[in-house]
Order: structure tokens, then C-alpha cells, then sequence
């Protein structure tokens, strides 16, 4: 980790090393004032080593979001200043980014119609702006200034100016938003101008040496849209006028390519920055779904960037940068890109929080402190809620065993790694298991548990977290040989034929069918080898891609699939169902078996589904008859996870905490 823990200046700012945090929006401030919330969320993260801390978007006027940091006002100077020290007082530096949304704000956050620099309908807030008049455009620029210098007179060590994700900035930079016939508009050079405008009038208001970030987008993935190649043009401009660093991400949020989901690989646009990098002379900061610091290292190693941005990774887990410069890779608990509890909280207006760490955004309230007297804890279930119980018990010092009837640890957490692009869930078992295992407690696997066995373990609590098992609608009772589970299928126990109908659209039932979907398609490293060689058309690796053994057909009741998946990964699985050509029928009931596959009805239509294997994937019920029985046989007996009722990993994560805290 050599380089990762190198100093680097950013201009004027020196850093301790290359460890950027960069902005997200946490939601955490509903009246735009810095509160106590915010600055604990900051302050653990500076507590855990990272370089850099951008804090933001800081909105420079009223287009942008609720629940967002401002900065358009002195009286909010007080706040920023607060903040400010506390991060640089437990040793992070701390710059302020500066946010204008444009087109992609909300009438139902300003209560006005968003402005841009064209009448551009928007696909993201479903609304068309109205096209700024040149006084207008003026008036932002001074806003920017303004802001900057406010960030200045509140100890920021500088400010970072967003270009990128489709705000503002990247409104007139795009041709694809920007069709203006004065000087604002036109060729690359018009379409830079407000850009750099901004750019040297915040360096009027501040100084020429007080540090200017530009975040960009290193490609907008965006149909006719600009490309690296413009990009690294007006980074190049951004350098002359005396930017000081530029932090290099993917697209806009309109693009149809995933940005920060799951199914992103690791590190997928580090080649983005690369390319700016090639381009300027100031440091490059790469950023995108880059959670492990060997990765990071690496990056730095091969000169792709300057600088690594991880910010969902620090919310994961603030203590990151400390662990890896200690060379404790396994007890990072790493980002998994499930955005459950950040970017979709955000799109539902709610407060950021984590799926993998429970105390995220909540540092004030979820505090551990060591247990009045340590007890005989006994867990039953390994899955996350128990595992994150049993660790969090552990931790405060209780003497912990857990049983786990299973032979490996996980639970469901061991299924949603197996569909394709969701194997980051190996990573929060593998945190859990080696927390487990260096904290002490005892594991015993293939160990099920009844209340006579519980009760000569002689424990002071049981925790039950005995999970759920896969529902089986009525009508299906009874043996047949051609139907399955969902969870058969992932954890491999069952053939599947090549005719296959899954019931149910929720997130189970479209993860299994893109499972099963790409069977029989070239992998990754036979598509690229093929490609290298020009030995198929394109045409052809498409198909050799997408299409594969098996015809798949979902059947969901409801109107729609997926409704369970967060709205960031939801358009994603939808869109991969698509290309891998699986079959979606809605509004569609199974309501028998037939020899040759299942009988369903779509209103009053009535046909016959041909299928070799029918996968059941229409929920859970929990497993929790043991609770009851414990009731009266121990001291203290608690029940938490899918075993209280089926949900997500987040809530058994959440309530395994809270219970370890308690007990
Ligand atoms: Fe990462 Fe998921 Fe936590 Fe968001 S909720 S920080 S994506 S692990």
C-alpha cells in the first residue's frame, strides 16, 4: 500500500495520502443547515484516515435537492464552519462541493420550474425546464463565486465544482442539452464557455491559490453525447484556467449503462480517468465501484490516476484507510454495491444508511460500548442477522456460540451472490465469517438446534435467527417431479431442463431467470479472447452473449417485476431480462401443473405453458417455531432477521446489530 499512503498536493492542499471521499448526497440536513448528524457522520470518517473528505453538494442556489447541505446564504456560514474544523481536527482535509442541478431539479423540491441552458425535457425528474436567459446565466456564475468564498470563510481546504452526473455544468457542456445559438452554445468551445466561466470567476473570488476541484464526467453515456475525447478537452481548458485537480466519473443519471450497481466491475472506469489523465498535468482522481484498497494500490501502481475515490466504501466502513494502511485487508467490510440503503434512501427521500454497517448515518444513537456483565450467548442461525448479532455481541465482550445448521455459513446471503453480477454478497460473508473467527466465538455448523439441546447448553440468551423457508402455494403441495425452488436452483442442488417457467417476478424470480437466462452463453474472458481475434462478427458475440440454452420464461400477478429491487438496480435487471431474452408475462396467474409444464390465466385467457422444470419463486415464510417453544426454557430469548418475517439482508443485518447492542 505504498502509494495509496504517499502524500500528493492538490495545488496549495497537501494531502496525508490518496484517499479521496468524494461527495454524496446524504440527505442528512432538511433545513440545508449543517447539523450535529452530519458532522458525526464526517468526523468518523476523518477518524479512519481518509486524505480527502468532499462534503456535498453544497446547493450555490434553490436548484437542488432536500435534505441537502447549502451554501447560497451567510447564515450558513456558522454550520460549514463547524464542520469544517471538526473533520480537519481529526486530521482529514475537507472541500465543499458546489452543486447547481439545472434540468435534472425538481419542481417538487424548488417550487419552481428547473432552469438549463435549453428546453430539454428531462427523463430523470419527467419534466422540461425553461432555457436560462444570458442575465441568468450570469447570476449562477456569481452564485458559484459566491459560494466558493463562502466555503473559504468557513476553513474549507477548497471547493470542488460538479460537471458531471448531467447537473448544470454538464447541461452546457452536452450537445444532447445544449442546442443555444449566442455564445453559451454551439461548438465545444460555446458549449465550454459557462464551464470555465465558473471556474475563473471562483478563482477571482478565492484567489488563485485556493484549490479547485472539477468532478467530471468521463464519458456521458449519452446518445450523441459528449465522449472522453471532449471531455478531455475541457479538462484541458479547466487546467489552463487553473483548475487544480479533476475526479474523473462515469455518466449521467440518464444513461441506460449502469454507473455504481452491482453488476459493474470492479474498477469498470478507471479507463475513463485514464483517459483525462493522458490529457492534463493536474492529478486525476478515480472513482467508481472501486471498494478494495489492493485494487486502489494497483491503480496508482499502473499510472491511471493520481488520486482513488471511494465514497460508498466509507460508508461501509469509515475505518477503511486505517485498516488497509495496517495491512488488516480482511476486517475491511467492503461496499457491496447494493445501493439499498444509500442512493435508493436517496431517490425515496429518506437519510442515507447502509445495508453492511448498521451504524452508518447513525453514529450518534448506534455507539457500542462493552457489556455491565458478560453472558453466555448462544446464536441459532448463521445467516446475516445472526452473524451480525453473534459478532456485535462478541465485541462488547460476551462469550458467544453460534449454530449454524447449515455446513457453511451465510445463509441467503450464500444465494444472492450466485445470479450473475451479484457476487459482491461473497464479500459481506466473508467479512462476517473472519470478524467471527477473530473475535472468538464459537462456530458450530451442521449443528440444528431443538429446545433440549438449547436448553443443556445452559445459555444466558438465545438469539433466534433461524431465517425463512421458500413459500410453496397450496395448489403445488405435494410432490412433482419438474418443480423447484428458487433457492434449489442457486444453491445448485437440482437439474434445470431447457423449457423453463418461473413463477414469480420479484427480485428472486428475475435474479433466478437471469441465472438461468445466461446458461449456455460465452463468459467474459471467451468473449474478449474472441473479440481480440476477430474470430466471430459483433453480431455474433451479441448473441453468443446474450443467448443461451435455455428459453426462460417469468409470470408475475402484479402489473410489473421487480417491484422489490431498488429503484438504482431495478431498470437494470428489467434491461438484462430484456437482452438475455427471457419471456415476461404479467398480469399472468399459474393456476395448475399440466403433464408438460403449468396452466395459466392471463384475464380470461386460459393456455398451457410448455416447461421441462417450473421454479417456484413466490416468497418466504419464516422459521421460527423454535422462538416459541425457548419461551419459558431461557432467561432472555430474542427473535430477529427473516425468522420475525421475510425481508432483506438489510433489516436482518440492522436487527442483528441492534440486538448485539442490547444484550
Ligand atoms: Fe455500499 Fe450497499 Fe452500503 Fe450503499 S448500502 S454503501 S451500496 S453496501
Amino acid at each position: 500500500m505504498g502509494l495509496l499512503f504517499s502524500p500528493i498536493a492538490i495545488g496549495t492542499l497537501e494531502l496525508k495520502n490518496r484517499l479521496v471521499m468524494p461527495a454524496m448526497h446524504l440527505h442528512f440536513c432538511p433545513d440545508g443547515f449543517v447539523n450535529d448528524r452530519l458532522i458525526r457522520f464526517y468526523v468518523e470518517r476523518a477518524k479512519g484516515e481518509v486524505g480527502l473528505i468532499i462534503v456535498g453538494g453544497c446547493g450555490v442556489d434553490e436548484f437542488s435537492y432536500s435534505g441537502m447541505i447549502k451554501i447560497n446564504d451567510d447564515c450558513y456560514l456558522p454550520g460549514l464552519t463547524r464542520l469544517a474544523t471538526e473533520v480537519k481536527r481529526h486530521g482529514a482535509r475537507i472541500v465543499a462541493q458546489l452543486f447547481q442541478a439545472g434540468r435534472y431539479a425538481s419542481s417538487r423540491d424548488t417550487g419552481r420550474q428547473p432552469v438549463a441552458p435549453s428546453p430539454i425535457p428531462s427523463k430523470l425528474t419527467r419534466e422540461t425546464p425553461r432555457e436560462l436567459t444570458l442575465t441568468e446565466i450570469e447570476d449562477i456564475i456569481d452564485r458559484f463565486a459566491q459560494a466558493a468564498r463562502r466555503a473559504q470563510a468557513a476553513g474549507f481546504d477548497g471547493v470542488e465544482v460538479i460537471a458531471s452526473a448531467g447537473y448544470l455544468i454538464c447541461q452546457f457542456l452536452s450537445p444532447v442539452t445544449n442546442k443555444r445559438t449566442d455564445e453559451f452554445g454551439g461548438d465545444l468551445t460555446g458549449r465550454m464557455k459557462f464551464g470555465l466561466e465558473v471556474a475563473r470567476r471562483i478563482k477571482l473570488a478565492t484567489g488563485p491559490d485556493y484549490p479547485l476541484i472539477y468532478r467530471v464526467s468521463g464519458h456521458e453515456f449519452m446518445p450523441g453525447g459528449n465522449t472522453n475525447q471532449e471531455i478531455r478537452v475541457f479538462c484541458q481548458e479547466l487546467e489552463k484556467v487553473g483548475v487544480n485537480a479533476i475526479n474523473v466519473t462515469g455518466g449521467w443519471h440518464e444513461t441506460t449503462v449502469p454507473q455504481i450497481t452491482m453488476n459493474l466491475p470492479r474498477g469498470g472506469f478507471v479507463y475513463l480517468a485514464q483517459g483525462i489523465k493522458e490529457a492534463v498535468g493536474i492529478p486525476v482522481v478515480a472513482c467508481n465501484r472501486i471498494n478494495d484498497p489492493v485494487l486502489a494500490e494497483q491503480i496508482l501502481i499502473d499510472g491511471q490516476a493520481d488520486l482513488i475515490g471511494i465514497a460508498r466504501g466509507l460508508i461501509a466502513d469509515p475505518e477503511l484507510p486505517r485498516k488497509a494502511r495496517q495491512g488488516r485487508l480482511r476486517e475491511i467490510r467492503k461496499c457491496i454495491g447494493c445501493n439499498q440503503g444509500c442512493l435508493d434512501a436517496i431517490f425515496a427521500q429518506q437519510s442515507v444508511h447502509c445495508l453492511v454497517n448498521a451504524q452508518a448515518g447513525k453514529e450518534e444513537e448506534r455507539t457500542l460500548k462493552a457489556a455491565n456483565q458478560g453472558k453466555r450467548v448462544l446464536v441459532i442461525g448463521g445467516g446475516p442477522a445472526g452473524m451480525e448479532a453473534a459478532r456485535v455481541a462478541a465485541l462488547r465482550g460476551h462469550q458467544v456460540t453460534l449454530w449454524e445448521q447449515a455446513n457453511v455459513l451465510g445463509g441467503q446471503l450464500v444465494l444472492a451472490a450466485v445470479p450473475p453480477g451479484r457476487a459482491e454478497f461473497t464479500s459481506l460473508v466473508d467479512f462476517l465469517v473472519g470478524q467471527l473467527e477473530r473475535l472468538g466465538v464459537e462456530v458450530v455448523l451442521g449443528q440444528s438446534a431443538d429446545p433440549k439441546k438449547v436448553v443443556s447448553f445452559r445459555p444466558d440468551v438465545v438469539v433466534v435467527a433461524t431465517g425463512a423457508k421458500p413459500l410453496v402455494p397450496e395448489w403445488l403441495s405435494g410432490n412433482h417431479e419438474h418443480v423447484v425452488t428458487a433457492w434449489e436452483v442457486l444453491s445448485g442442488q437440482v437439474p434445470v431442463g431447457r423449457r423453463v417457467v418461473v413463477i414469480g417476478g420479484g427480485a428472486v424470480g428475475c435474479e433466478t431467470a437471469l441465472y438461468l437466462a445466461q446458461k449456455g452463453t460465452i463468459d467474459p474472458a471467451a468473449f474478449h479472447f474472441l473479440a481480440m481475434n476477430r474470430a466471430e462478427s459483433w453480431e455474433t458475440l451479441m448473441l453468443l452473449a446474450t443467448r443461451g440454452n435455455k428459453q426462460v420464461t417469468v409470470i408475475e400477478m402484479g402489473k410489473a417485476l421487480g417491484l422489490d429491487i431498488g429503484s438504482s438496480t431495478r431498470w437494470t435487471v428489467l434491461q438484462d431480462l430484456h437482452r438475455y431474452h427471457v419471456r415476461v408475462l404479467t398480469n399472468t396467474r399459474a393456476e395448475a401443473l399440466t403433464p408438460g409444464g403449468v396452466k395459466i390465466r392471463r384475464g380470461d385467457v386460459v393456455e398451457e405453458l410448455a416447461a421441462d422444470t417450473v421454479v417456484l419463486a413466490v416468497g418466504a415464510q419464516a422459521e421460527n417455531a423454535l422462538f416459541a417453544r425457548l419461551q419459558t426454557l431461557v432467561p432472555e430469548v430474542y427473535l430477529i432477521g427473516d425468522a420475525v418475517k421475510p425481508r432483506k439482508a438489510l433489516e436482518a443485518i440492522h436487527e442483528g446489530f441492534l440486538i448485539g447492542q442490547q444484550i
